[in-house]
C-alpha cells in the first residue's frame, strides 16, 4: 500500500484516459493533493510515462497502465494490475472518452458502436471491474464524466449526446445501487474545455464559444479536474448520484 511522507497510507485513484487533457490534469491534481495515481491509456503511452515520470519525481506513488477501456478482458487486467501495485482502490474516474461529430445520417454503424464502446460500456467495464473491491471494502468513490451535450444534447453530435447522457443515467442508478455500500457515485458534465478533444474547432468557432458562455470564455482542464477530485474526495461525503457542471454557465 503506497505510503507518502512520514509513512502515512495515501488514498490510490485509478483515473482512464489520463495521458492527457482532463485526465492528465486530473492525476497531477489528485498528486497534489496526496493520492497516488494510475494513470491509465490506450494510445499514448510516451505522454503517460511521462506524466508517471513526472509525479514520481515529486515523491507521488503512481503507475500507467494500458487498456482500452472498451475492452472488458483489457479493464479487468488494468485492475488488477493496479489492485496488485497499490493493493487498494480508493477512487475511479471514469474519464476516458471519444467525441464524433457529423450529421446523423452520416455516422455509420462501426462509429456508432466505438463511441457506445469507449464511452459507456467503458464506463460499465470500469465500474463493474473495480466494485466488487471496493463493496468488500465498504469504501470507496468513482466520478463518470459526462458532458453538458448529455445534459441538453448537441446538433450534429447527435451519437456523443445520446453516449453522455447514457453516463449521467448510469451514475444515478449506480449511486443508488452501491450507496448502502457506502460507495458514492457522481458525474461532471462539462463545458467547453481547452483540449486536443475540440482540436476540429478553428479559434472563430472557439470565439463564438467563449462570447456565448457567461463567464466569456471556455474552460480549463485544471477547473474540469478540481471538479471532479471534490466529488471524489471527503467534502462531498454526502454527495452521490449528483452531476456538477463545470461550464461557465453556459449550460444552467
Ligand atoms: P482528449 O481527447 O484530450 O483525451 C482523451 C483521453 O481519453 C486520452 O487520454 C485518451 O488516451 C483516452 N482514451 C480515448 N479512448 C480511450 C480508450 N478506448 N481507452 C482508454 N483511454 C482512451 O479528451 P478530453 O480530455 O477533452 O476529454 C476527457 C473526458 O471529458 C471525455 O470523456 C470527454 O468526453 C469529456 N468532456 C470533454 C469536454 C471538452 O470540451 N474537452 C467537454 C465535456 C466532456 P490515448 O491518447 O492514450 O488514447
Amino acid at each position: 500500500m503506497p505510503e507518502g511522507k512520514g509513512g502515512i497510507h495515501m488514498k490510490c485513484a485509478l483515473i482512464t484516459g489520463a495521458s492527457r487533457g482532463i485526465g492528465a490534469a486530473v492525476a497531477r491534481e489528485f498528486a497534489r493533493r496526496g493520492w497516488a495515481v494510475a494513470v491509465n491509456y490506450s494510445k499514448s503511452e510516451e505522454r503517460a510515462n511521462a506524466l508517471v515520470e513526472e509525479l514520481t519525481a515529486q515523491g507521488v506513488p503512481a503507475m500507467a497502465v494500458r487498456a482500452d477501456v472498451a475492452d472488458r478482458v483489457q479493464v479487468q487486467e488494468m485492475v488488477d494490475n493496479v489492485l496488485e501495485k497499490f493493493c487498494q482502490l480508493d477512487i475511479l474516474i471514469c474519464n476516458a472518452g471519444v467525441s464524433e461529430v457529423g450529421l446523423v445520417s452520416e455516422i455509420d454503424e462501426v462509429r456508432w458502436r466505438r463511441i457506445f464502446g469507449v464511452n459507456v460500456d467503458g464506463v460499465h467495464f470500469c465500474c463493474q471491474a473495480v466494485l466488487p473491491h471496493m463493496i468488500h471494502r465498504k469504501a470507496g468513490s468513482i466520478v463518470t464524466l459526462s458532458s453538458m451535450w448529455g445534459q441538453v444534447g448537441g446538433s450534429c453530435e447527435v451519437a456523443y449526446s445520446a453516449t453522455k447522457g447514457a453516463v449521467i443515467a448510469y451514475t444515478k442508478a449506480l449511486a443508488k445501487e452501491v450507496g448502502p455500500s457506502n460507495i458514492r457515485v457522481n458525474c461532471v458534465a462539462p463545458g467547453v474545455i481547452d483540449t486536443e478533444m475540440n482540436g476540429r474547432l478553428t479559434r472563430e468557432d472557439l470565439a463564438a464559444l467563449a462570447d456565448e458562455t457567461p463567464l466569456c470564455r471556455i474552460g480549463t482542464p485544471e477547473e474540469v479536474a478540481r471538479t471532479v477530485a471534490f466529488l471524489a474526495s471527503e467534502e462531498a461525503s454526502f454527495l452521490t448520484g449528483q452531476t456538477l457542471s463545470p461550464n461557465g454557465g453556459l449550460v444552467v
